[in-house]
């Protein structure tokens, strides 16, 4: 499912603007100023993403000649990206590697594992997930607190 009510959340590491749904964008703004608080910066590299964008994704890897399975563990195909719902933001802090696993020994990662839920944000795809997806440290997504998902 793909979001249609989005609004922005100012440029990402690339100078790209990205969106957010409403609620979710509202939440990220305070949880990075909370977290300026505590002198930790939260950037975003990628938040929402539509169906096409993801399938550009997919498409220039296979032309790249990595193998479909191997792709899938790391991009979602078309359709399954949490990205879709505009919930989902990928994070990195100054000094670390962007969408790495190394982003988990950042002060960023500390930051948000213990401050995040206080937003509505929690980490979708901790390591062993039962979603056969990689350990994504730097992806979170916002939750509405008033359903049960
Ligand atoms: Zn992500």
């Amino acid at each position: 499912m793909e979001a249609s009510d989005l609004v922005s959340i100012g440029m990402d590491i690339y100078q790209r603007e990205q969106h957010m749904v409403p609620a979710a964008a509202k939440a990220w703004r305070l949880m990075v100023e909370s977290a300026a608080g505590d002198q930790v910066v939260l950037q975003a590299v990628s938040a929402f993403r539509s169906l096409d964008y993801q399938a550009g994704i997919i498409r220039r890897k296979l032309e790249s000649g990595q193998d479909i399975r191997e792709i899938l563990r790391v991009s979602a195909a078309p359709g399954y990206s949490e990205h879709h719902t505009g919930r989902a933001i990928d994070v990195t802090t100054p000094g670390s590697a962007v969408l790495e696993e190394a982003f988990e020994q950042s002060d960023a990662f500390a930051w948000l594992s213990e401050n995040a839920s206080r937003f509505g944000f929690s980490l979708s795809f901790p390591r062993e997930n039962p979603y056969g997806v990689i350990y994504e440290p730097w992806h979170w997504a916002w939750r509405d607190p008033g359903k049960s998902t």
